[in-house]
């Protein structure tokens, strides 16, 4: 491996020993191993565009042993027969080796994420600590039911009894993107472990440390080999050999609405289960009526966290016109405070973009909203020196059709809209006028307009005074093209479980 030039923050010890211990290697069948082509992936800090680490490129050979590791693990006794009470002592074990390890992930998704550590602090723990233990109490209540039948249609000297099992659906292989990397792991690995699947992993490329971290700490708690595998490797060969892969049945994948509509096709060789967490626009709607002084800051953090890069993030602003100017002025106030910088600079409220691509495209946007007449309010420039830093921007646009209104951009660009009395019925066509549907907010004093408003917005999850307030136990998944199926709370498991109905005649 090249020399590495360890950028000169102030790092825990075990972050730094984790940067210096050579190629990061995949985890298959219980071995840590590196690519049979001997292939790897460079790791870059977004920012400084320096090289941190280098990582396996597992491709489609390491996506076939590690699916038959997992089918193997699978169909083993010591997994499959294992007392659900044990399961979820293990899960709670891992969860525990998770927060234990709290301040080690977190140095680790900034340097490689680029998000700032108050961020990493705030969105991490015990967020993916909780979504473990959450599922670790699910293994002793999954259970079936016992169902009426019609003794007389099977003689009348029989009795006939229905019940149903519900099993794990087998092997599932999870593709996740590089914008939240650890929680996203973990929002898969919960549902999966809980009801007994075992698992294949791909990482982002771009984000690959904290699954590293996260394997090491799944052996330790003393999961069987081949439980739990992690192959890191690119999208294009890794990801689309696990899409495609017959020993697969359901593969839970999050990311962007172009590729997830890849993986459906991918996944129609075996007719394998497919669950989607996808792109959104989120609406932000704030009424008249509501209380300024609270929704501004709730503004930057609902449009702004994560530099923008957030699934979640309310980047269709709707803003009476009433409140309109004070609004804007006040989030614009607002977002000219941000400091950006470095993540692990602990001053930075913003940190980079998470690639130069990444901020290439968003700065092909930020120029089309130029062009095509939106106002720029604030930001609307790149930050030259090292690193993919970008300016937070706002724009006031003057209508619903421009490409920046449209599309998500994933990054700090926000687009504010006017709207008069209309009823609404009528808001509601503007707020849905999108392909996506993931998420939403309501800003009003008023109960009676959040509730007939809330209804009405078309997203797998809306708030009232508040925006996209996550928790394990809330169902969360996207309308239209969100996405299939809801991660978290009871509804997940359905998604990595099958019902059979079993009838006996007695
Ligand atoms: P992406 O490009 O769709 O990538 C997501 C994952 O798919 C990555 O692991 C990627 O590998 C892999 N991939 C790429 N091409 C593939 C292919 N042909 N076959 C199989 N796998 C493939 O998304 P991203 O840019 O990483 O993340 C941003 C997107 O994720 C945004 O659209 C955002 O809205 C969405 N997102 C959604 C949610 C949600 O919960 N709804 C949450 C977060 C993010 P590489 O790493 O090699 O590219
Ligand atoms: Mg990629």
């Amino acid at each position: 491996m090249d020399k590495l030039a360890l950028p000169a923050y102030d790092l825990l010890p075990e972050t730094q020993a984790f940067l210096k211990q050579g190629t990061l290697k995949m985890l298959i069948g219980g071995d840590w191993v590196e690519a049979q082509s001997g292939e790897t992936i460079d790791v870059f800090d977004p920012a400084t565009g320096e090289k941190i680490a280098e990582v396996a490129a597992g491709g489609a050979e390491e996506i076939d042993l590690a699916v038959q590791a997992a089918r193997k693990a699978f169909e083993n006794p010591s997994w499959s027969r294992m007392s659900p009470t044990e399961r979820g002592k293990l899960m709670w074990k891992l969860a525990d080796l998770l927060e234990e390890n709290a301040a080690l992930f977190q140095e680790l998704e900034v340097l490689d994420n680029g998000m700032t550590i108050a961020a990493a602090r705030m969105a991490m723990f015990p967020f993916c600590s909780d979504m473990i233990r959450y599922y670790a109490g699910w293994p002793t209540k999954i259970t079936g039911q016992t169902l009426p039948t019609d003794p007389l249609r099977y003689g009348l000297e029989k009795e006939a009894l229905t019940y149903t099992l519900r099993e794990p659906v087998g092997v599932v292989g999870t593709i996740t993107p590089w914008n939240y990397p650890l929680g996203m792991l973990t929002m898969k690995l919960g549902p999966a472990l809980a009801t007994g699947c075992t698992l294949v992993m791909k990482p982002a490329e771009l984000t690959p440390m904290t699954a590293v971290l996260l394997g090491r700490l799944i052996q330790q708690a003393g999961f069987p080999e081949g439980v739990v595998n992690i192959v890191s490797g690119k999208g294009e060969t890794a990801g689309a050999a696990l899409a495609a892969h017959d020993g697969i049945d359901k593969i839970a994948f999050t990311g962007s609405t172009e590729v997830g509509k890849i993986i459906v096709k991918a996944a129609t060789g075996n007719l394998k289960k497919v669950s989607l967490e996808l792109g959104g626009k989120s609406p932000f709607i704030v009424f008249p009526d509501a209380i300024l002084e609270e929704v501004i800051p709730a503004t930057i953090r609902a449009s702004y966290f994560l530099q923008g890069q957030n699934c979640m993030a309310a980047t269709r602003l709707f803003a009476h016109e009433d409140i309109y100017d004070r609004f804007v002025d006040g989030v614009s106030q607002l977002v000219k405070q941000f400091v950006v910088g470095p993540g692990m600079n602990p001053d930075s409220t913003m940190g980079p973009l998470i690639s130069s691509e990444q901020r290439n495209r968003v700065m092909d946007f930020v120029e089309s909203g130029k062009q095509e007449g939106a106002e720029l309010v604030v930001g609307g420039s790149k930050i030259d020196g090292p690193g993919y830093f970008i300016e937070p921007t706002l724009f006031s646009c003057p209508t619903d059709e421009l490409r920046i209104v449209r599309n998500e951009i994933f990054g700090p660009v926000i687009c504010v809209e006017r709207f008069g009395n209309d009823d609404l019925d009528e808001l509601a066509k503007r707020v849905n006028n999108t392909m996506y549907g993931l998420s939403g907010s309501v800003w009003t004093q008023n109960l009676s307009v959040a509730h007939r408003m809330a209804r009405r917005i078309d997203a797998g999850q809306v708030g009232i005074n508040c925006h996209a307030p996550l928790d394990v136990t809330h169902p969360f998944g996207g309308n239209k093209q969100s996405g299939w199926g809801r991660e978290f709370g009871e509804e997940a498991l359905d998604m990595y479980l099958k019902t059979k109905s079993i009838t006996a005649v007695t």
